[in-house]
């Protein structure tokens, strides 16, 4: 190599050395971290360009991947993800930060309120709206605050929509924990349950959530033209309950036969106890968002 790129404040590294982490090189890419050796040709900008699109054509095709076993093969990824076969598809994490990200873009312009639940209906909507007095105490945190209630509510839906996306990642824990408890007699490790879990949030917020709930309430109200019913969000929310319920069953079917490698009967009736599960998670959840959101006022 000529002196091209030694104006860096690194030395340059040794030859037959990564320049990266220093490992000894044997080929093209190093054995440790993955960085490839530079070539004359890197020094081009047409190089440079290809770099670039390379990358996101990778990143592209992970994305379409796992996207495409979620939707397909559910418990497909969290196997290949403990068989080792990591590469070609994105982290479990990475997919669901993804997942939360499109979820409250979309959610902004939904007919339902889903995780984000305003103070309305933390009121009014929730199973635990008449045993908590969530009226009293945001009435209470307005008059400390010296606000009238309709300028609380109003500060009070902002900052729950921002901690609502923080306070996600908490169904995760709370379901891991619920998959180990009911499949106690299952020899996976708390870390498969926790892969298991982190899949289906991607799943529901991508999948259930930013698409599904999202287009076919509106999908049935322009086919059956009812836009006309008085209450347009109760009826979207009631459509979306009834549509959404079935594809969680059989995404959690499908992953008890697949991942857990439960037969038809047992797989069936656990179905059924994870859903009411995720519902109690929900209602744990939005209840945490309350306390949360009030506190932090
Ligand atoms: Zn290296």
């Amino acid at each position: 190599m000529s002196e091209r790129g030694a104006s860096g404040n690194d030395p340059a590294p040794k030859p037959d050395h990564c320049a990266s982490c220093g490992a000894v090189l044997n080929g093209p890419f190093c054995h440790q971290c993955g960085e490839r050796v530079l070539v004359d040709k890197d020094w081009s900008v047409s190089a440079l360009i290809s770099d670039a699109v390379s990358q996101l054509a990778d990143l592209d095709s992970r994305l379409l991947r796992s996207l495409r076993w979620l939707v397909l093969r559910p418990g497909g990824l969290a196997g290949e993800f403990f068989a080792g076969r990591r590469v070609p598809y994105l982290r479990p994490l990475q997919l669901f930060v993804l997942a939360n990200v499109v979820y409250f873009f979309v959610q902004s312009w939904a007919p339902f309120t889903g995780y984000n639940t305003p103070l309305a209906s933390q009121i009014g909507q929730q199973i635990y709206s008449g045993i908590i007095p969530a009226e009293a105490w945001a009435t209470d945190k307005a008059s400390a605050l010296n606000l009238g209630f309709a300028e609380f509510e109003e500060m009070y839906n902002v900052r729950s929509d921002v901690l609502a996306r923080t306070l996600v990642f908490l169904m995760v824990p709370a379901l891991a924990l619920f998959l180990k408890l009911i499949l106690f007699r299952q020899p996976n490790r708390p870390v498969e349950h926790t892969v298991v879990a982190i899949h289906y949030y991607a799943f529901e917020l991508l999948i259930i959530f930013g698409v599904v709930a999202s287009f076919w309430p509106h999908l049935v109200f322009a086919v059956f033209s009812l836009e006309a019913l008085a209450s347009y969000r109760s009826a979207a929310w009631v459509l979306m309950e009834l549509g959404i319920e079935p594809i969680k069953g059989v995404y959690w079917y499908l992953t008890l036969r697949r991942f857990y490698g439960f037969a038809r009967l047992p797989a069936l009736a656990l179905t059924l106890i994870v859903l009411a599960g995720l519902l109690l998670i929900t209602f744990g959840y939005r209840l945490t968002l309350l306390l949360a959101t009030l506190w932090s006022l």
